[in-house]
């Protein structure tokens, strides 16, 4: 069978997302590849396709069991072999599918990385046709990511155990170069085919603000958009009672979710939100993973996240069905305190039981510091929100979105030129040796102590900018170091070096503009943006049918319902009307099992209306 083919026929789908094909492409010429994708990009597609079409067994190493359970449940419905082999296995459980897995009856396998390295499931791996390993959230091999689990350490280890080394192909949406590296690295990947696609979500809107009151901003939200449905996440799981205690005071229709409730109530809560019941939910971190809610139109940080990953992958959440989304952080001071304590006071993840050395806890710890520092960077930062999420994922961007709190905020550009060159020039005369309140210092012409002393008041530059504000060239030369004309290292004083990019400026061949905040202005609010009705006219009545049958369907073959079909599913079928098994067919989401077993079912529905 064709590629085209298996994508319609088995997983019901009509055509590529961007970097789907080329990495399918490159595991089907048997290379190993490296797929970079942001939350909702389409990642499981590019190992699950290939490992229909290739022979023999992929297994997949995955970090999460709830993550795995979705993966499996919805492989079985579309009609493909697959198993998952962690702890929540009895051992009677775990034997069965070790037996089956000899006799090849898996298409695909995941397993828990901290399992691979057993005796008997080496052995077992050895007497199977493995033509392909599958490293599911490979960030976690790197004690750069924001995750980093030990056992992926020794997948290397493994591959070797094997008779015959399979293709590895390996995903993440984590696109730091430093975790990019450590990945081709510590996976050992052998000139792996890279794919790193656009990280832009363009219908996404970011706003950061600093509230006076916080449950106030957040419920005034609320109330102006009970149409509509959101997540809001915070740090812990006193403030999501809190918030949810008090949203429902005032008549919200809201849900909670975190780690402390029972699995069932969990489950219903998690349920209600899908299914509308309650539109808003208020969670932790610990929800999210593996639901793809596609209606999801706003999200609310009550909190600040640790760090840039975790805050793009959760504001991820919203839009996913490419509707005009809202993504909104309300930061406060105690943010960064509750994250640090959070950190410093962590258990180090050692997933596969062994004790990490005090001396990698403490380097952990600090990596995780770090992060945080780049979090909350992204919370003062005047400039574009989105250039500095993309810029963070490793990605090039204009440096004014217009979507995003503070482009909204800006009136207007002014050339720059003249003043970067003086800035430039003032540095290097300097030899490169002084930070930005020694520059600034000096283009203003102080004579404070240090200058004279030093004899700073002879360079060439001395006095250069006497006109200008301190706060003003303070500006000027952050957004040289934003826009990577200039570094400021990362030691005590700050130092600031020149880039080679420097040198169009210096010679006059390139101008800088800089975007300049209207003091005046009123700051945007996302309150203000009406008219965007996430919701496109649809017969409520029949998708309410649907779902109900969905709902049948889900509770009968013991799997959430949108693994039966998603939201999107449901809606083209209400838009489409398909009459025949084959009008079916093409709407996505349907391949040749679901027609199959559920075509008839839903048809009746539709023909019915
Ligand atoms: P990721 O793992 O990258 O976060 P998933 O693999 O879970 O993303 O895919 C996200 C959603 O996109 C899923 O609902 C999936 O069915 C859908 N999807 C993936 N590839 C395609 C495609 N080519 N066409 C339409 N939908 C797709
Ligand atoms: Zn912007």
């Amino acid at each position: 069978m064709e590629k085209i083919e298996v994508l319609k026929d088995v997983f019901g789908l009509s055509s590529f997302r961007e970097g789907q094909e080329d990495l399918i492409d490159h595991i089907l010429g048997g290379k190993d590849v490296l797929g970079i994708m942001p939350t909702g990009g389409g990642k499981s597609l590019c190992y699950q396709l290939p490992s229909m079409m290739l022979e023999g067994t992929t297994l997949v190493i995955s970090p999460l069991i709830s993550l795995m359970k979705d993966q499996v449940a919805s492989l079985t419905q579309a009609g493909i072999r697959a198993a998952y082999i962690n702890s929540s296995l009895s051992y009677q459980e775990y034997d069965q599918i070790l037996e089956a897995a000899k006799e090849g009856y898996y298409k695909l396998i995941y397993v828990a990385p901290e399992r691979l390295l057993n005796e008997r499931f080496i052995d077992v791996a050895n007497q199977m046709n493995i033509t392909m390993i599958t490293v599911d959230e490979a960030h976690c091999v790197s004690q750069w990511g924001h995750n980093f689990r030990p056992s992926y350490l020794r997948v290397p280890e493994f591959v070797k155990r094997l008779g015959t080394r399979p293709i590895i192909s390996a995903f993440t949406a984590t696109a730091t170069k430093q975790v990019k590296e450590d990945i081709i690295e510590k996976l050992e990947l052998t000139s792996p085919f890279l794919m790193v696609t656009g990280f832009n979500r363009k219908n996404l809107y970011f706003h950061v603000e600093q509230p006076k009151d916080k449950f106030k901003a957040t419920l005034d939200y609320v109330t102006l958009n009970l149409d509509k449905s959101g997540v809001i996440y915070c740090s812990t799981r006193k403030n999501v009672e809190d918030v949810n205690e008090r949203l429902q005071a005032e008549g919200i229709r809201s849900t909670r979710y975190h780690a402390g409730l029972s699995e069932s109530e969990r489950h219903k809560n998690q349920d209600d939100f899908i299914y509308d019941r309650s539109p808003v939910i208020i969670a932790t971190n610990a929800f999210g993973m593996g639901i793809d809610k596609s209606n999801v139109a706003y999200v609310i940080h009550y909190n600040m996240p640790k760090n840039l990953e975790s805050y793009y992958q959760e504001a991820g959440r919203a839009g996913r069905d490419g509707e005009p989304a809202e993504c909104l952080l309300f930061y406060s001071g105690q943010d960064v305190r509750t994250n640090q304590f959070i950190i410093e006071k962590s258990e180090v993840p050692s997933d596969d039981g062994t004790e990490l050395d005090p001396k990698t806890i403490k380097a952990l710890k600090e990596k995780e510091l770090e992060l945080l520092k780049k979090m909350t960077f992204f919370c003062f930062t005047k400039y574009c929100l989105r250039q500095n999420l993309l810029n963070y994922f490793g990605e090039k961007s204009e440096a004014f979105c217009g979507n995003c709190s503070n482009c909204k905020a800006i009136s207007k550009e002014v050339d720059i030129t003249v003043d970067a060159q003086k800035i430039i020039s003032c540095i290097l005369r300097t030899d490169q040796t002084y930070g930005t309140t020694m520059i600034v210092n000096i283009l203003r012409g102080s004579r404070n102590q240090k200058i004279l002393e030093q004899k700073l008041d002879q360079v060439s530059t001395y006095g250069l900018m006497t006109d200008q504000s301190v706060q003003e060239i303070t500006n000027r030369i952050e957004h040289l170091i934003a826009q990577g004309y200039i570094d400021s290292l990362n030691n005590q004083y700050a130092v600031l070096k020149v880039k080679s990019k420097s040198l169009a400026l210096l010679k006059g061949k390139k101008k800088l503009k800089m975007p300049v905040r209207n003091e005046d202005a009123v700051a945007y609010s996302p309150l203000q943006s009406v008219d965007k009705s996430i919701n496109r006219p649809l017969n409520q009545e029949l998708f309410g049918q649907l779902k109900n049958v969905r709902n049948t369907l889900a509770k009968k073959e013991k799997v959430p319902a949108y693994i039966i079909f998603p939201d999107t599913t449901l809606k083209e079928m209400v838009r489409k009307m398909p009459a025949t098994a084959e009008e079916f067919r093409r709407i996505n989401g349907v391949g040749n099992v679901k027609l199959e077993k559920y075509g008839r079912i839903f048809l009746d529905v539709l023909n019915g209306h």
